[in-house]
């Protein structure tokens, strides 16, 4: 029996997508081998890639001005190659910081740019958004960086900033999880292993427009341009893990599309924080009008009972609810993949943990 998974990353995948590719793993559609056996040079291997970037432009309803990439190094990656292909020596650059990830942005953009923090929300604990009206931005910026939904501490925007300067957004853990308008964003990168598929994959929509500004001394595995020029097979792609996620995309297809996806997405994330706030035992510090639709922490009323939670939820198959190292307390992150019915068991669990315990 397969468990409830909660994990924040890598995260459940679609049990229909696990299951078509196990019935093709060792003979993938009559190619004698396994997909991950394939030459990426292969017209079988480029048609794979081709669906997958097919059925992602679909999905997204993304224009032909933007290049689709499959990367590699994580979203963590894109943290220095957006700075290297995005600013020249002289630039300023905007960045916007809510949570973890953005602070690792910023760190990682102090060290290759000159960066203003045009809004910070550190002083809350990340647990709200500052008024755009207040943030402190630059003329004639590179561009702006935000991370749309903070994946560790739950806190989500609820609008996508203005902008005159190309807005670049680290969707990791929000990609596909609702429709979004890509002809707002310059840039929107994503870690597959949220809401995507396997580690290993990261996907990043580009303008094109934006392509051919890197500084002279990038690496050329961090060059755009060069993954667009060679249809992201400059060197050997994760393979495996672009053919699942193509396969995810096509799931998500099949069940609607991205409206869809919202809708179901809604309707788990009311049910779990409807249980929360109808409680003294449970709680979330997220301003209600910032709360995550795929990443829910949460605290016990006394958490010398965390441990305790911890393994009586395991015992109940619900598995990887233990918050972040850096912020403790639980966290369920309830991806596209994880279904209604495991939302409906936690909270019985959860129910059920209060009324013994509160
Ligand atoms: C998980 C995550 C990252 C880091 O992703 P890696 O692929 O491990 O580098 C960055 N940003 C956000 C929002 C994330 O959720």
């Amino acid at each position: 029996m397969r468990a409830h998974n909660f994990c924040a990353g890598p995260a459940a995948l679609p049990v229909a997508v696990l299951e078509r590719a196990q019935t093709e793993l060792l003979n993938w559609e009559g190619a004698g081998a396994s997909v991950m056996e394939l030459s990426h040079r292969s017209p079988e291997f480029v048609g794979i890639a081709e669906r997958a970037e097919a059925a992602l432009r679909r999905l997204m309803n993304i224009s032909d001005d933007y290049a689709v990439l499959f990367q590699q190094g994580g979203a963590s990656q894109q943290f220095a190659s957006v700075p290297l292909n995005l600013s020249s020596p002289g630039d300023v650059v905007d960045q916007v910081v809510t949570g973890q990830w953005s602070k690792k942005a910023l760190a990682e953009g102090r060290r290759l740019t000159q960066v203003n923090v045009a809004s910070s929300s550190e002083s809350s604990n990340f647990s709200t958004i500052e008024p755009e009206a207040n943030w402190s931005r630059t003329n004639n910026a590179a561009y702006l960086h935000y991370c749309p939904n903070e994946t560790i501490g739950g806190l989500e925007f609820s609008f996508v900033p203005e902008s005159n300067s190309p807005l670049v957004a680290d969707m990791s853990s929000t990609i596909l999880s609702r429709p979004v308008d890509v002809s707002q964003f310059g840039v929107i990168y994503a870690g597959a292993q949220k809401n995507i598929g396997p580690a290993g994959l990261c996907i990043v929509i580009v303008e094109k427009e934006l392509l051919g500004r890197a500084r002279a001394d990038i690496p050329a595995m961090l060059n755009w341009q060069t993954a667009a020029d060679n249809d992201s097979m400059y060197n050997t792609p994760p393979t495996f893990g672009i053919y699942l996620s193509g396969l995810v995309f096509e799931w998500i297809e099949s069940l609607g599309g991205l409206d869809a996806m919202y809708e179901r997405n809604k309707r788990k994330a009311d049910t779990l924080y409807g249980l929360i706030d109808a409680s003294d035992f449970y709680a979330n510090p997220v301003d209600p009008q910032y709360r995550s639709l795929m990443n829910v922490p949460f605290t016990l009323a006394d958490d010398a009972l965390d441990k305790l939670f911890l393994s009586r939820a395991e015992e109940a198959q619900l598995l990887n609810l233990k918050g972040h190292r850096s912020v403790g307390g639980m966290r369920a992150s309830i991806y596209n993949a994880v279904e209604q019915s495991s939302v409906d068991a936690l909270c019985e669990f959860m129910h059920r943990f209060e009324k013994e315990n509160g």
